[in-house]
């Protein structure tokens, strides 16, 4: 099975959840399909969408402040004149990447360059018939020819470049140039690492994990419905990264390699994903809870409670006291509580033979204990603040 056919495969389980709660609107918008798995941002959309360089008939994304494009920002800086003048003229005829197909109608081969609009075989074909193009395309014996497939390299949606050659042109080329510098990672590592030849307002989601893209799908979705603004160049660094790691979903991403505004952006997916569902009763049994799942903000941790029957004792303490507080600090509070059973917890795990472990075998010295580990502390003005160590007054 190519890599291809497995990027289309259903979504089940979780991934099959959060697709489920993906407004069919929301897909729409950005073009999605399972066979495609490309998303195409709308750009006239007030948060999807992003500005165009103020040049006349440029097209491209303004990055700058000036509402110009990086092409143009740099003819700008060389150019003499007023600026209402400069975006009034149009931009020069600019050598464009972008692919396309085949100038022969129905031809579905992609065209060598641009200057020639015409697929390898036609091209030959024109040469040899020694006709010029708008000659060659009336001639009646040019018909089109069926594809020779996809790029092999999974993020690619190209077509092939020839019958030998599994991929595009462009990765036909990559692929080259890494054996002559000696990087070639071998081909399947190759095809599933590559990225995508990226087009401006397209993500990419080819070659990921499917509950990856439940993820990226579902969170961007709720992350517009928040109302914040996520343009493309955001998400598909995100994107590339967990294709790069080959993660089998976003949780298992280390954000330390993106920029602070993508971290925050992994985070929103990573959140969004997994309070869908989420629930009071089905938090409470984790170790660590989203206190939004109570209406609160933060999370409360419990791991650092060791004995599990006394970590279960405090949850359900928790569990019960957390909704009969009143307002922001209450997260906090209770945060504070947990904390101080930690405390209980090490006294427990270093003075006792069996670590705490057996609740019926307590007894009164291990909450004298206790208090003499406490009292140690306080003394020491080691991790624990005390009542007395925060007094003023020294
Ligand atoms: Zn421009
Ligand atoms: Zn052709
Ligand atoms: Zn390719």
């Amino acid at each position: 099975m190519s890599i291809h056919a497995a990027s289309a495969r259903v979504f089940v389980g979780r991934a099959e959840e959060l697709m489920a709660a993906v407004d069919p609107e929301f897909l729409d918008l950005l073009g999605w399909s399972p066979d495609r798995s490309v998303l195409t941002f709308p750009i006239g959309h007030p948060l999807l969408g992003m500005p165009l360089c103020r040049v006349v008939e440029c097209g491209c994304v303004a990055y700058s402040t000036s509402g110009l494009c990086r092409n143009c920002e740099k003819r700008w800086k060389s150019a003499d004149g007023a600026f209402e003048v400069f975006v009034a003229a149009p931009r020069p005829v600019r050598r464009r990447n972008g692919v396309e197909d085949c100038a022969v109608g129905g031809c579905s081969r992609p065209w060598v360059t641009r200057t020639r609009q015409l697929c390898s075989a036609h091209q030959y074909q024109r040469v040899k018939m020694n006709l010029d193009l708008p000659e060659f395309l009336r001639h009646p014996a040019v018909y089109p020819l069926p594809s020779f497939g996809t790029c092999e390299v999974a993020a690619c949606d190209r077509q092939r470049s020839g019958k030998v050659s599994a991929y595009c042109l462009q990765h036909t080329q990559r692929r080259t140039r890494m054996i002559k510098e000696g990087t070639f990672p071998g081909d399947e590592a190759f095809r599933r690492a590559m990225r995508a030849v990226s087009k401006f307002v397209d993500v990419n989601l080819r070659g990921l994990a499917p509950l990856v893209v439940a993820e990226v799908i579902y969170g961007l979705q709720e992350r517009i419905r928040g109302g914040t603004k996520t343009p493309p160049w955001h998400l598909r660094p995100v994107c590339e990264l967990a294709r790069t790691r080959q993660v089998s979903t976003l949780d298992e991403l280390d954000p330390a390699s993106l920029c602070r505004r993508r971290q925050a952006l992994l985070n929103a997916l990573t959140t969004a994903s997994r309070r869908l569902g989420m629930t009071p009763e089905s938090e409470r049994h984790k170790d660590v809870w989203d206190a939004a799942a109570f209406g609160r903000s933060g999370s409360l941790n419990f791991t650092g409670v060791r004995q599990p029957w006394l970590r279960e004792a405090v949850k359900a303490a928790v569990c019960d006291e957390l909704p009969r507080r009143r307002g922001v600090q209450a997260r906090g509070q209770m945060q504070t509580h947990i904390n101080a059973f930690v405390k209980l917890s090490d006294s427990l795990h270093l003075q006792r033979d069996d670590r705490g472990t057996h609740p019926a075998l307590l007894e009164r010295q291990d909450i004298v204990n206790f208090s003499n580990r406490l009292a140690f502390l306080a003394e020491q003005g080691g991790s624990a603040p005390t009542r007395g160590s925060l007094s003023p007054g020294r």
